[in-house]
C-alpha cells in the first residue's frame, strides 16, 4: 500500500530545547544561516506564578495540496509517492515562485546549493537507510512521532485517533501533514 508519512508534535511534551533543530542541521548539512526546522517558544502565557510557554514547531507541513507544487512551472517541486513534498534540483530554474507561494514561510534558498530547500523528513538521508528522521530520534522527551498514516496500526494513527490535535492554516485547503497535540495549559 502507498505510504502517507506524517509527523505528530506533542506540545505538552516539548520543552523547546532545539535539539531537533541541531540534529536536522547536522544530518542534512543545513547551513547556519537557514533552518529546516525550529521550535518557536511563544509566551509566557498566564499570570505569575502560573506561567507557561507554547512550543510551536515551524517546518514544512508536507501539504497534500501544496501551493509550492502548484506554482512550480517545471515540475521541480513535486509530491513524492510517499507524500513527501520534494525538490528535483535538476529541473529547478530558480524562479522562486515556490518560496513566495508557501503560506507557512518554511521554504528557503540554500545558500550553498542555490536551490529551494526545506524539511523532507530526512528522505535522502535517514529514511533512505530505513531510519526515523533525525529530529524524532534526538528528541529527549519523545515529543515527536513519525510514521505512515495509511498503516492503521501505526503509532501516528493511534495518536491522531485518540488525542485532540490540530493542523495549521487548514482554512487554506493545503491539507498539512504535521499534526499538533495542543498544550493542555494553553489554547490552540
Ligand atoms: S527536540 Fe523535542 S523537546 Fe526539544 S524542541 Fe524539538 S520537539 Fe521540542
Ligand atoms: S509547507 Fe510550504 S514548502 Fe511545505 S509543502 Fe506546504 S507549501 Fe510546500
Ligand atoms: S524555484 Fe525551482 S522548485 Fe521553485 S517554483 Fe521555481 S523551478 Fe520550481
Amino acid at each position: 500500500m502507498t505510504k502517507r508519512y506524517v509527523l505528530v508534535h506533542d506540545e505538552n511534551k516539548c520543552i523547546g530545547c532545539q535539539a531537533c533543530n541541531v540534529a536536522c542541521r547536522s544530518e542534512n548539512n543545513v547551513p547556519e544561516s537557514v533552518t529546516r526546522i525550529q521550535v518557536r517558544i511563544e509566551g509566557p502565557h498566564g499570570n505569575f506564578p502560573h506561567l507557561h510557554f507554547k512550543y510551536n514547531r515551524v517546518s514544512c507541513e508536507q501539504c497534500e495540496n501544496a501551493p509550492c507544487v502548484t506554482v512550480c512551472p517545471t515540475g521541480a517541486a513535486y509530491v513524492n509517492k510517499d507524500g513527501i513534498v520534494s525538490i528535483n534540483e535538476k529541473k529547478c530554474v530558480g524562479c522562486l515562485y515556490c518560496v513566495a507561494a508557501c503560506p507557512y514561510k518554511v521554504r528557503f534558498i540554500n545558500p550553498e546549493t542555490r536551490v529551494p530547500d526545506k524539511c523532507d523528513f530526512c528522505k535522502e538521508t535517514r529514511l533512505a537507510r530505513g531510519e526515523q528522521p533525525a529530529c524524532v530520534v534526538v528528541c529527549p522527551t519523545q515529543a515527536l512521532t513519525f510514521g505512515d498514516a495509511n498503516d492503521t496500526s501505526s503509532e501516528v494513527c493511534k495518536l491522531i485517533d485518540t488525542k485532540t490535535n490540530y493542523l495549521k492554516k487548514v482554512e487554506l485547503g493545503t491539507q498539512p501533514r504535521v499534526y499538533r497535540i495542543p498544550s493542555r495549559k494553553g489554547g490552540i
